[in-house]
C-alpha cells in the first residue's frame, strides 16, 4: 500500500495513516524475533547503545488497538450524551462541530499548553534557553516545566511551535513527488512507561526471564521515561520507521532540504558514540533554521552543538 502513495497531503496521511502502520507492525513483529535472539546472545555487553523509536514499541504494544477502543467507547458515550441533549432540546448544532472519534484530523492546534512532567533525575544539566535546542537523552532528562502545545498531524500529534514549519517542509517535499508522514511525533512521559512495562512484560511471559533481566533488555531498545526525545514533541518519526528508509528518495530529499525547514537527523551512524544510540534515520527534531544549518555546516549532533554554543557563551 505505501509504495503507491505519492503526496504529503495531511488528509491523505490521516486516511493512510493505519496502512503504514500495519506494514511496519509487520515488518517490525520479524525484527522483533531476530532481535530478542541477538539480544540475549549479546548479553554482558555494554549497553551504550539503543534504538529510541517508539513506533516500533507502539505498534507491537497494540497501543493503536487500545486507542481505537477507547474511541469506539467515546463514540458511544457522545452519542448517549447528545440522546439526552436532544430530548432536553440543547441545540444540536455545536455537538455536531465536535470532531467525530476515527475520522482523519486535520493539522490544528489545541488552545491550551500542556505540561508534561518528567522525573527529576539530570535536573541539574543547564539547557540553553532556546527552547529548541533543549536536550534530552539518557543522561539528561525533559525539564520538569517543559510544556507541550499539542496540534494534530493525522493521528499523531506534534508541538504546535513545529506545526508550521513541517507542514511546508512536507509541502515541499510534495511538490518534488516525495510522500513524508509521521508515523509517531509527541509522547508522554506515562505513555513511555506503558511502552516499557509492556515490554518487560512481553519478555518475562515468552521468554521466562526474570523481572530485572526483562527489565535490562527492554531499556536497549526503549528509552528510560522521561529520557525520550519525544516528550519535546519537537521530533518526529518519519514513514516506515525501517532502516530501509535510508536508501529512499524520501530520505535523500531529507538530507538535502530538511535544515532549510529546521529539521535535523538526531541520530546519526557518525555520532552514536556520542548520542548513545543507534543510527536513525527515520528520526527528525526540529532545532530551528538557523539552528539546523549551522549544525550541518559544523558537521555535528545536538549534544557537540549545545557545548560548543556553551563554549562560545550562548546561554
Ligand atoms: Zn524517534
Amino acid at each position: 500500500m505505501k509504495f503507491l502513495l505519492k503526496r504529503a497531503d495531511a488528509k491523505l496521511t490521516g486516511i493512510y495513516m493505519k496502512d503504514s502502520l500495519e506494514v511496519a507492525e509487520d515488518m517490525e513483529r520479524t525484527e522483533r524475533l531476530d532481535r530478542a535472539g541477538k539480544s540475549r546472545s549479546t548479553k554482558g555487553q555494554s549497553v551504550s547503545r539503543r534504538r529510541e523509536s517508539y513506533n516500533r514499541e507502539k505498534a507491537r504494544s497494540g497501543v493503536g488497538k487500545a486507542a481505537t477502543a477507547v474511541i469506539a467507547a467515546a463514540a458511544i458515550c457522545l452519542t448517549a450524551v447528545m440522546l439526552v441533549i436532544y430530548n432536553t432540546g440543547v441545540s444540536m448544532k455545536e455537538m455536531n462541530a465536535t470532531p467525530t472519534g476515527g475520522m482523519p484530523i486535520n493539522l490544528s492546534a489545541s488552545s491550551e499548553p500542556q505540561a508534561v512532567y518528567a522525573d527529576t533525575e539530570g535536573q541539574d544539566f543547564v539547557q540553553l534557553s532556546d527552547p529548541f535546542l533543549v536536550l534530552v537523552n539518557d543522561q539528561v532528562a525533559l525539564p520538569s516545566d517543559w510544556q507541550v502545545t499539542p496540534a494534530f498531524i493525522g493521528e499523531e500529534t506534534v508541538d504546535n511551535r513545529i506545526y508550521d514549519q513541517l507542514k511546508a517542509m512536507f509541502d515541499a517535499a510534495g511538490q518534488d513527488n516525495i510522500w513524508l508522514w509521521v508515523a509517531s511525533g509527541y509522547r508522554s512521559v506515562d505513555e513511555q512507561e506503558g511502552v516499557l512495562q509492556r515490554e518487560i512484560r512481553l519478555h518475562m511471559d515468552n521468554d521466562g526471564m526474570s523481572e530485572e533481566e526483562a527489565r535490562e533488555l527492554s531499556l536497549r531498545t526503549i528509552a528510560r521515561p522521561g529520557h525520550s526525545e519525544h516528550h519535546t514533541g519537537l521530533v518526529v518519526d518519519l514513514n516506515d520507521v525501517s532502516d530501509g528508509f535510508e536508501e529512499t528518495e524520501a530520505y535523500r530529499w531529507l538530507s538535502e532540504n530538511a535544515a532549510e525547514y529546521g529539521f535535523v537527523q538526531r541520530y546519526r551512524s557518525d555520532k552514536v558514540e556520542i548520542t548513545g544510540i543507534d543510527n536513525e534515520s527515520w528520526h527528525y527534531r526540529y532545532v530551528g533554521r538557523e539552528n539546523a544549518l549551522e549544525m550541518q555546516r559544523l558537521d555535528m549532533c545536538l549534544e557537540e552543538y549545545v557545548e560548543y554554543l556553551k563554549g562560545q557563551g550562548v546561554r
